[in-house]
């Protein structure tokens, strides 16, 4: 049997004929990275390869010097006899599965990846995921339970419109706390912005920046410092990161209605938990049906299972007659991920 073109390593992934990893944990001399979100892409590494639409989120988030190399989506490098190329993923803005080939093998680790559901309207804030057909297929499984399944765009746009324009009538700011990097992007680019105006905390900014740079089309917004009359507060969108609650920040609003955008509010036990007045469930990650259908879309017979619910998708994956295992990692450990 040919030995594996991709394993685990204390560092994270690596491919031994290659000599590099992909989105390591620890730092490396050569790093693929799949995204920019924090638990794939850490700082310290002594090259990168990404794709080129994730540059300037990575240099926003890794810093301007990061020795950077970017490649078009399915465009192809050789490193030391293997064959490497980065394909669209739909889970933020650049974000990309990796295909490696080496002596008529193929892997691909996914990286965290969003499907579109058939008849669903794509996102345009990303590239829509493509699958890649591969021998080996190494998959994220975030919401790898049967129980999630996310309801289409045009309805979770238009909850959160409705909450928005309720709170905006009675005169309270709508504050939605949300992933910074993605997330936001992602509302931004779909809801109704005539209804009032948009406020993006300083940790957003930065990125919506990004993206518009990358030529996605997001509505203006404001930062705190660009406000003069605060009563425009009261019919405003606030997009914050979790960590914003609580602070003086927020305080400025005045009287709020706080939700919260993650997949993890299809969970009712975890909703309450959270203590929010709303909960839309708004992810970026592939949801069950969106799993199986890439899974099975790869033609992989192999499936490696990394972050998220791995002996589920494992063992369901095994009874359909797939050779699955697991791979410890160290992605989806960013508490601000909010998947
Ligand atoms: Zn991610
Ligand atoms: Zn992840």
């Amino acid at each position: 049997m040919a030995s594996d073109l991709i394993v685990q390593r204390p560092e994270g992934l690596y491919c031994p004929p290659g000599d590099f990893y992909i989105d390591p944990w620890r730092r490396v001399e050569r790093a693929v990275i799949t995204h920019a979100h924090s638990d794939h892409a850490r700082t310290g590494h002594g090259h990168y390869l990404a794709t080129a639409v994730s540059e300037g989120l990575l240099r926003a988030r890794l810093g301007p010097d990061i020795p950077f190399q970017g490649l078009a989506y399915g465009e192809t490098v050789e490193h030391r006899g293997v064959r490497i190329s980065l394909h669209p993923a739909g889970h933020v803005l650049g974000s990309a599965q990796v295909r490696v080939e080496h002596q008529g093998r193929v892997w691909v680790a996914s990286g965290d990846y969003r499907t579109t559901p058939a008849g669903a309207v794509p996102d345009r804030t990303c590239a829509a995921f493509e699958p890649v057909r591969c021998d080996v297929f190494i998959t994220e499984s975030t919401f790898g339970l049967p129980i999630y399944r996310w309801r289409s765009d045009t309805e979770l746009f238009g909850q959160i419109n409705r909450w928005w324009h309720d709170n905006a009538e009675t005169g309270r700011a709508s504050v939605l706390t949300c992933y910074s990097l993605g997330k936001a992007q992602r509302i931004l680019a779909g809801v109704d912005a005539s209804i009032g105006p948009i406020v993006c905390h300083g940790a957003v900014e930065p990125l919506n920046r990004a993206y518009r740079a990358a030529g996605v089309a997001l509505p203006d917004t404001l930062q705190v410092s660009e406000v003069t009359d605060p009563t425009l507060y009261r019919r405003a969108l606030v997009l914050c990161p979790g960590s914003a609650l609580g602070t003086p920040w927020i305080r400025r609003f005045g009287d709020i209605s706080d939700a919260f955008a993650s997949g993890w509010m299809q969970v009712r036990g975890w909703r309450r938990r959270g203590g929010h007045d709303r909960g839309f469930v708004l992810s970026d990650h592939a949801d069950w049906p969106g799993l199986l259908s890439a899974i099975g879309a790869s033609g992989a017979e192999r499936i490696i299972v990394t972050h998220g619910s791995i002996p589920v998708l494992v063992r369901y994956l095994q009874e359909q007659g797939l050779q699955a295992e697991g791979f410890e990692t160290e992605y989806g450990d960013d508490p601000e991920e909010g998947a």
